[in-house]
């Protein structure tokens, strides 16, 4: 069942779109139809959430195991639904290739009916309900004029951003995300002058269910997308080894890398937005991991003009990293769900010269031997397949190197790259095989097919 209409974009964006996806080298190899048919999928199943929630979890703490079984008993406390640990632990399965990742599967979509009172969140806060998440007050946009704590509501996403802060009620563009329970009034969301900031609507039908991590191990399990998970592998980080990431916020692989390496090394960190800084200092400090260094810098600026300066912190003499994780700011049309991106055409092609500039100063700042990871979470090919093309040609001590673990497709044609070539890059691309009706085949299976949008390219400097 399709719940929602695909990913609504303007039309310059959607005709630029689907230029990539039906494209002459791609329609060297399949008929027009199925171009197409591949294009619409893709805006479907880029509005719907995953078919799984991915948790990947802190072996440099404890075991897999010793985490599942911790996770089955907190998961069966939030139920409370008179399942046993035992049986909440055999919906949480292990990734067979990748060592520190749980899967659980989403149930949805789920028949839930729309009630009368209505309450209207942002559209990120929608996708997260889409994901699991609960309602936080400050993601509430409109409510019922009279609601109070224990009210039961409907929950509507506002996908064009266009409803107005503390209105009552809303016309526009919305998406249903499921039920809740208001757990404040409305007076404390918009006239309070200190704002609530916890959980305003417990979500009890979701749409899509899956559990809330809120609260949940919060050392141990962290909520991530499985190809983020893949990029900490990619890279391969080993002990002792000094590693960049250069646009790190919020952290996430900044604080997978450091646990590959058992915490031992160093992790640079670096992100240019001041105030998602103490983000990725607080993951670590979450996560127990001590190897990691925040900055706040520009990383287009990171490489010192004096070979010879020693400083802590950037800029850094050129060949100063043993692996450098460029996971570049990027128009993020693979994330899910997302149901309308109000962006331009000019704002999605304004990711392509950025990252470029941020390639220039990761390839002078890695040491010649070293790896150099490249990744995104969009699907054009201007910022993956022809960045990859681009690179090879500036940088002639750059070659494509095999991943491990590879559980993506390869990269698509349309950016000149050789098959070689397109085989060693890893393209995560759900609008192939998706198919919300397929849920026989076991999860892990379903999990690699079903993810977000997702590219990754692996270099060694030679
Ligand atoms: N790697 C992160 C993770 O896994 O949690 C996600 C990174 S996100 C895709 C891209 C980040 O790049 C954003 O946090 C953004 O602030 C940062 N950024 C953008 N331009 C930058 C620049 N010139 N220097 C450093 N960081 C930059």
């Amino acid at each position: 069942m399709s719940v929602f209409p695909g990913l609504s974009l303007k039309p310059e964006v959607a005709e630029y779109l689907k230029s990539v996806f039906v494209n002459k080298e791609v329609l060297a190899a399949v008929s027009l139809q199925e171009a197409e048919i591949r294009f619409h999928r893709l805006l479907t199943c880029l509005s719907h959430p995953p078919s799984h929630t991915c948790v990947r979890v802190s072996t440099h703490l404890a075991s897999l195991d010793e985490i599942r079984l911790k996770l089955a008993e907190a998961l069966q406390k939030q139920q409370m639904c008179g399942s046993s640990a035992e049986d909440v632990s055999l919906q949480i399965v292990p990734h067979p290739r990748i060592p520190d990742v749980l899967l659980l599967p989403v149930d949805g979509p789920r028949a839930v009916k729309q009630l009368s009172s209505e309450v209207v969140v942002g559209a990120q806060c929608g996708s997260a309900v889409l994901r699991g998440a609960h309602v936080f007050t400050p993601g509430i946009i409109a409510s019922p004029k009279y609601m109070k704590a224990g009210d039961v509501v409907s929950v509507f996403s506002d996908l064009e951003g266009k409803c107005t802060r503390g209105a009552t009620s809303f016309q526009g563009k919305t998406a249903f995300v499921g039920n809740g329970v208001s757990e404040v009034e409305r007076s404390s969301i918009f006239c309070s002058d200190k704002p609530a900031k916890g959980v305003g609507i417990r979500m009890v039908e979701p749409l899509y269910w899956s559990p809330s991590f809120d609260g949940v191990l919060p050392n141990l399990a962290f909520l991530q997308n499985l190809p983020s998970v893949v990029v900490g592998h990619v890279l391969g980080p080993r002990p002792g080894e000094r590693i960049l990431d250069m646009c790190a916020a919020p952290g996430g692989k900044t604080c997978h890398i450091a646990a590959i390496m058992g915490d031992q090394g160093e992790v640079v960190a670096l992100d240019r937005i001041r105030n998602k800084i103490d983000r990725i200092r607080q993951n670590a400090q979450m996560l127990h991991l001590q190897s990691v260094k925040v900055y706040c810098f520009n990383s287009t600026q990171a490489v010192s003009s004096d070979p010879a300066l020693q400083t802590e912190g950037p800029p850094f003499p050129p060949e100063s990293f043993d692996r450098v994780l460029l996971d570049a700011p990027c128009s993020g049309l693979g994330q899910r769900p997302n149901m309308a991106c109000t962006w331009s055409l000019k704002e999605i092609c304004s990711y392509q010269p950025l990252q470029r500039n941020l390639f220039h100063a990761a390839v002078r700042l890695l040491k010649k031997g070293g790896v150099l990871v490249y990744s995104t979470c969009t699907v054009t090919l201007a910022e993956n397949e022809e960045q990859v093309a681009w690179a090879l040609k500036t940088f002639p001590c750059l070659t494509l190197q095999p991943q491990e673990p590879h559980i993506g497709g390869e990269g698509m044609t349309g950016a000149g790259l050789p098959p070689e070539q397109l085989r060693l890059l890893q393209r995560f691309s759900p609008e192939l095989t998706w198919d919300q009706t397929q849920t026989t085949a076991p999860l892990h299976c379903r999990a690699d097919k079903d993810t977000i949008g997702f590219f990754i390219a692996k270099f060694l400097k030679n």
